[in-house]
């Protein structure tokens, strides 16, 4: 009994004395910050009509399982659909096909070529531990990779704990002469994302640091956050004026722990890697264009859509068949509309993203040739995967940014926050951005896509209809607003 009544006392005491104090300064505090918020941004009102017509489309959007019978339909009717090969080819004509269905305008194949990496046989890929603890591992070959000599190679293992330490090991050439590279890295799974590119630089990398230092070969921990048991795909970075001449595989999370258990132990060990990876000549790839034709302005452009193209061991359901659904299904809601809004809606199915943006790249180098470039007044792509939108970033002109802001708080009833104007607008959108389009981005939640990403388990079943459709939501409201508003987002 005594405790608390102590504790009452206190309280009410702290209460009485400290209230008034409180108040004052939390009304003051309001007051400045109501002031400068007002200052710095004059809200932007949205017109009325066009924001009845983009809350139906919200609303509509929520309600519907169209993005999810495309991701259906791709995933169940072509498959993995890797650049370069007839997969990709059959991949394109079901594009086509869905645009132009749909009643899409201007539906076309802008084809560009490739250089074609295939692993050749998956079976034919072997790495295993042949001393201290002779045993098989599950890996596969990092895009880019070179083959191994006939016959393979074996070779003691350096362990790396990170991609730091192999970028800052002894500078001189060849001190790893004749060894194979082993990099550690694990990826960290955050609601952003962002664990992927600290992660993601020994995939990059290391075979050229590897390579320049006497290396015969590189073993990675995969890129990923599953701790199942098989490897994630992922291309490295190739400058244009070299290729790889040694092999880079990446192994499962639970064959790196092996690894790791027997560097900890102390042990010399030895690898044999065996892969036919290799660049096989120039193909053909290409983008899948459709358009909604603008009324007033058909000039300008809102460039909208996902990848189509797949690694090899993937279905690609949420790499990226959900962009696409995502992105096409709400561009048909617009499309349905009485009258099309302002500007052109340019869906794009993007080809060759897996392989380095080699679809992204040719486009906006076309853009540039034919004079276009200017005329595209903002981009974003969907790419990562299936889970809700919970954040918007832009990267537009200052002036407009109260828009954007008007934007967000339609977004806000779907559960996404508002965030900074630092976004990259996705993969597809680098090379239009690098040129100066403004871009914005409906990002995902990104806690679980690295689980599957790039592996054979990224398959339908991982995609659930009412968070496509919370993405469908969000994109027809956006998309709409883009193409319908008076702003330039270029500042001009
Ligand atoms: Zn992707």
């Amino acid at each position: 009994m005594k405790i608390p009544t102590q504790l009452t006392l206190l309280k009410s005491s702290f209460t009485l004395k400290h209230k008034p104090f409180f108040s004052l300064s939390f009304g003051l505090l309001l007051l400045v910050f109501a002031f400068y918020s007002n200052a710095e941004e004059p809200m932007f009102e949205i017109p009325s009509d066009a924001l009845e017509t983009a809350r139906e489309l919200r609303d509509e959007g929520l309600k519907s399982s169209h993005a999810y019978s495309i991701v259906k339909g791709l995933t169940t009717e072509v498959g993995p659909r890797f650049a370069g090969t007839e997969q990709d080819k059959r991949a394109q004509e079901w594009g086509v096909e869905l645009l132009t269905e749909l009643g899409f305008a201007n539906v076309r194949i802008e084809e560009f070529p490739l250089n074609l990496w295939t692993r050749g046989n998956p079976g034919d890929e072997v790495v295993e531990i042949s001393s201290p603890f002779p045993q098989p591992l599950v890996a596969l070959s990092l895009g880019g990779s070179a083959a191994t000599p006939e016959g393979g190679i074996e070779a003691e293992v350096v362990f790396f704990s990170n991609f730091d330490a192999l970028e800052s090991f002894d500078a001189s050439e060849d001190s790893l002469s004749g060894k194979i590279v082993y990099v550690n890295d694990r990826m960290i799974a955050a609601q952003t994302a962002e664990g992927y590119s600290p992660a993601n630089r020994k995939r990059l990398n290391a075979w050229r640091l590897a390579e320049d230092r006497g290396a015969v070969g590189v073993l990675i921990r995969s890129v990923g956050t599953s701790n199942n048991r098989f490897p994630h795909a992922g291309v490295m970075r190739i400058p244009e004026d070299r290729s790889p001449k040694i092999p880079a595989m990446a192994l499962s999370a639970p064959d790196a722990d092996q690894l790791e258990r027997i560097n900890a132990m102390g042990e010399t060990m030895k690898v044999k890697m065996q892969t036919y990876a290799g660049y096989r000549g120039e193909v053909t790839s290409g983008n899948v264009i459709g358009e909604i034709v603008g009324s007033e302005a058909p000039e300008e452009i809102v460039v909208i859509g996902g990848h189509l193209d797949t690694w090899d061991n993937s279905t690609g359901a949420l790499d990226d068949a959900s962009g696409i659904g995502i992105t096409v299904a709400a561009a048909k809601q617009i499309l349905d509309l009485p009258e099309a809004p302002r500007r052109t809606i340019r869906v794009i199915l993007w080809g060759a993203e897996e392989v380095g943006l080699i679809g992204a790249r040719a486009y906006a180098a076309a853009r540039e040739k034919d004079g276009t470039l200017a005329n595209h007044v903002i981009g974003s792509e969907s790419d990562l995967g299936a889970a809700p939108v919970w954040r918007y970033r832009t990267n537009v002109a200052e002036s407009a940014l109260p828009a954007m802001a008007a934007v967000a708080r339609e977004l806000a009833p779907l559960g996404i926050l508002h965030g900074n104007n630092e976004s990259s607008g996705g993969p597809d959108i680098f090379p239009l951005k690098e040129k100066g389009m403004p871009v914005a981005r409906l990002e995902q939640q990104g806690m679980k896509m690295f689980e599957f990403h790039h592996t054979p388990n990224d398959t339908l079943d991982k995609v659930v209809s009412s968070e496509l459709a919370q993405n469908q939501a969000a994109w027809a409201l956006w998309t709409y607003l883009m193409a319908e508003l008076d702003v330039d987002f270029r500042g001009k």
